[in-house]
């Protein structure tokens, strides 16, 4: 009997996931069900270089990759119901049995209630990334709720345009939880100098439609704008797979393998919820992690005995910066930092040491450094805070004994 596998889901991991069984040899049934009409595609670049219409390409395997090797891609088509027991889902209307099932069915932008119609944006999709690319015009205002990496890569992006922008941030500074407040006041600077009009601490509390746009009440004042982007966030749509009895807290709990407790099911990317072998179960939103989580799964699903154990890593590219980050997220679990560099000069790497051991690291301008700290943290190579900070060590040599 030919074995059917099915993937509900055609992000990043859902699709990494259907080329990882067949590179490993699997011949039988690949089903890859997406409920969006475009091929599988990468998120990253909608904030960036997509938002500001270079068109880069954006596909996570050219469209002939399908066909050729066997993939039954359904595009535009949901999944719907589930029962685990009968091993049985339904795609489109139609009741498919599977022998494996891998869920990677991602995120969707939180909404906020009140604040709809057609002025108000989202962006989680590439159809929401050309929606609100059509929205913004030079020299009108955008407004943007939020200031994490999605809000913030936004306004760069919008101020590349000769969009005026505006940020609404509840924290002191922006991405505050992921990067602290030092890192985040940096980039608050970053975005006032480059026209940003950067409000910490400011609530919205209503946003009413008029003729042409929408005024923004908050606590403090009210902006009018001709474009409002929701950035509030990511939650996950986990109430079918629980129905079926799939164990789900924050996202779908998984083992380090990606497997579920229920047999034959899996779980991958931004809605998995995984027991990472190293920093315990967490559930991050990061492009690279759910590449890695749909390969291991596929893996799992195959019976071999896997785990992810890759420390995260994202990235965030805004103006001419790029931030980079590896290990546990906003650096947890340290028990000392450390920065090489200048963090007020936009030139550092900051690292968190637990046990003389690095734990995270985080940088901007130095991206040869960040790869160095990376391979430390990989390694769990014994460092001291002092060669960490001393900027004539070369990183790259302080695995290697000293040369004769
Ligand atoms: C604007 C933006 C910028 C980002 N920038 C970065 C970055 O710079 N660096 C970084 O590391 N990460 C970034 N990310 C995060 C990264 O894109 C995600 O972590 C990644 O896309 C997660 O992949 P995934 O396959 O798990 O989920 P998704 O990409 O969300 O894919 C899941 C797919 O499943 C579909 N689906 C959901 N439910 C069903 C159903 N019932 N039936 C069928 N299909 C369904 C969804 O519509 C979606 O197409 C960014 C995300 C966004 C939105």
């Amino acid at each position: 009997m030919t074995r059917r596998f099915v993937i509900v889901g055609a992000g990043v991991a859902g699709a990494t996931a259907a080329a990882t069984l067949r590179s490993e040899g699997f011949a039988g049934e690949v089903l890859l069900v997406g409920d969006e009409p475009d091929l599988p595609y990468e998120r990253p670049p909608l904030s960036k270089a997509w938002l500001g219409g270079k068109a880069p390409d954006i596909a996570v395997h050219p469209a002939e990759f399908y066909a050729e090797q066997s993939i039954e891609l359904l595009t535009g088509t949901r999944a719907t119901d589930l029962d685990c027991a009968a091993r049985r889902v339904t795609v489109g209307g139609r009741s498919v049995g599977y022998d494996a099932l891998l869920l990677a069915t991602g995120g969707r932008a939180r909404r906020l209630p009140g604040l709809a119609g057609n002025r108000v944006h989202h962006l989680r999709s590439r159809a929401d990334a050309d929606a609100l690319r059509r929205a913004m015009v030079p020299a009108e205002r955008l407004v943007v709720l939020g200031g994490g990496f999605v809000g913030c890569e936004v306004a760069a992006t919008a101020r590349g345009l000769g969009v005026d922008v505006t940020v609404l941030e509840m924290g002191a500074v922006p991405m505050e939880r992921a990067v602290g407040t030092e890192i985040g006041q940096l980039f608050a600077d970053i975005h006032r100098a480059a026209g940003v009009d950067l409000r910490c601490g400011e609530r919205v509390e209503a946003v009413q439609q008029i003729h042409g746009g929408l005024l923004v009440r908050t606590d403090r004042d009210v902006i009018e704008c001709s474009v409002l982007l929701v950035a509030a966030g990511v939650v996950r749509e986990t109430a079918l797979f629980e129905a079926a009895g799939v164990g789900c807290s924050d996202g779908v709990l998984v083992d380090a393998g990606c497997r579920t407790a229920v047999p034959g099911v899996f779980a991958a990317g931004d809605v998995a919820a995984h027991a990472h072998p190293r920093y315990g179960r967490l559930r991050v939103e990061h492009h690279d992690s759910a590449k890695r989580q749909g390969a291991v799964a596929a893996r799992a699903m195959l019976g071999e005995d896997v785990a992810h154990d890759e420390p995260h890593w994202f990235w965030s590219d805004q103006y001419e910066h790029t931030l980079q980050s590896c290990g546990h997220p906003g650096g947890a679990g340290a028990d000392e930092e450390v920065v090489r560099g200048r963090i007020d000069e936009a030139s550092f790497v900051r690292f968190g040491l637990r046990d003389a051991r690095v734990v995270s690291v985080l940088g901007l301008g130095r991206p040869q450094e960040v790869m160095a700290g990376r391979r430390l943290l990989r390694a769990g190579h014994p460092v001291t805070a002092d060669q960490l900070r001393d900027e004539s060590i070369d990183l790259r040599r302080v695995t290697r004994p000293a040369p004769a």
